[in-house]
């Protein structure tokens, strides 16, 4: 007999956005998170692009505290600025980001059951009657229940919040430098205008990430922005830095979307754009499957279709400039600067998608 409703395991962006998406189809759907409110406590953070925050059909605005116009890039003693004439990003509060999607989901028609740990046999028995959609994060036990194969690589976190006043509140600072945190970066977000985000991604798990963060605090340019700001809040976390093998199981009618399924960007960590797409890509197979009986594999292949070459840059970029020592990522920079390429990313960079930056580098170089 065909299953008419669908069980989602975690209330976070993706599962919401998946629930929200269903429910407004009349399909029943149930979201389950082991938090009392989901959302509280993510030691993440929300950095997202307008065009990717356009794709998710929901107003953000309720949860936004800053915008942001450009970024500098710091390495091996150099620093690329990149500008913008106008933001083209914003950063949301995650906790805010989190309510307007339960909202959603709800004002859709879903149920979110809050406070309640799937386990193993829970998933068991909601399959009975249920497509099953993971959403449960990193550590997913849907995709362990289910045998879907591993994560190959992840970045240990940690991030604090300082209130400091912030001189350019509209520029992120990355900081790149494989010997003190490989694999990703250390940053200085203005979340707003007086509020500063301090963190640190690595991908070498033999250190404790709050050391690294610590090492990071004490750089003289770092410490001389933090001044004698004391830490309002802070916390540890992981990434997940590569795609799940498989994210759908047709058989057994189960999807894994957001970082179940390891759909981030590699070059940043950032999760949420891709994850949510997916998470809509997934209801609308499920829908499918439900109405018409139609191959719940569609998911894969749309998802595949629309993301699987920006991933691949998105990977191909993080590893290359995994592998390089300070000095040549100095140089680097440099010639980058030399050649006019913070003027070239200032108007045509796009975080999520490197497949269109390098079209306009190749087709059309320097030229307006
Ligand atoms: C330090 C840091 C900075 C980041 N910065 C950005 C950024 O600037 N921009 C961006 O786009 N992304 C960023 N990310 C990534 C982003 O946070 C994730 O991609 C995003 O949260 C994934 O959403 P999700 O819904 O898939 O999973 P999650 O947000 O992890 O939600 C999973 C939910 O499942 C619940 N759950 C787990 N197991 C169970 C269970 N067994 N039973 C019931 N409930 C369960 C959890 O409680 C949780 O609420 C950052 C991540 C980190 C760590």
């Amino acid at each position: 007999m065909r299953k008419e409703s669908v069980a989602v395991v975690g209330a976070g962006t993706a599962g919401l956005i998946a629930a929200r998406s269903m429910a407004a189809a009349g399909i029943k759907t149930v979201v389950y998170d082991q938090k009392p409110v989901p959302g509280e406590r993510i030691h993440a953070s929300g950095i997202l692009s307008l065009t990717g925050l356009e794709t998710l059909g929901m107003d953000y605005t309720k949860a936004m505290t800053n915008t942001l116009k450009g970024a500098n890039i710091h390495a091996g003693g150099k620093t690329m600025r990149i500008r913008s004439a106008e933001p083209v990003a914003v950063v949301l509060d995650r906790k805010r980001l989190n309510g307007l999607c339960i909202e959603n989901a709800e004002k859709a028609g879903a149920e979110v059951e809050v406070g309640r740990r799937i386990s193993g046999r829970d998933i068991d028995a909601f399959a009975r009657d249920n497509i099953i959609i993971g959403a449960d994060g990193a550590v997913s036990t849907v995709a362990k229940h289910f045998g879907m194969g591993s994560i190959g690589s992840y970045s240990i976190t940690y991030k604090q919040e300082y209130n400091v006043p912030i001189t350019e509140p509209d520029v992120v600072d990355l900081f790149f430098d494989n010997k003190s945190w490989p694999g990703l970066f250390a940053w200085l977000c203005p979340n707003a205008k007086d509020l500063l985000e301090v963190g640190v991604g690595t991908t070498d798990h033999s250190v404790n990430s709050r050391h690294v963060l610590e090492r990071f605090l004490d750089r003289r340019d770092v410490s001389d922005i933090i001044g004698v700001g004391k830490p309002v809040v802070g916390g540890a976390s992981i990434i997940p830095m590569s795609r799940r093998r498989s994210i759908v199981d047709p058989v057994k009618e189960v999807l894994l979307v957001g970082d179940a399924a390891g759909q981030i960007k590699a070059t940043t960590g950032g999760g949420i754009i891709f994850g949510s797409n997916a998470a809509l890509m997934a209801a609308y197979a499920a829908r499918e499957h439900i109405r018409n009986g139609a191959d719940l594999s569609v998911y894969e292949r749309m998802f595949m279709s629309k993301y699987g070459t920006e991933m691949r840059l998105h990977s191909m970029i993080n590893r290359f400039y995994s592998s390089l020592g300070p000095g040549a990522i100095g140089r680097i920079i440099s010639i980058s600067k030399a050649i006019g390429m913070e003027g070239f990313l200032g108007k045509y960079g796009d975080m999520d998608r490197p497949s269109l930056v390098l079209k306009r580098f190749f087709l059309r170089g320097f030229a307006d």
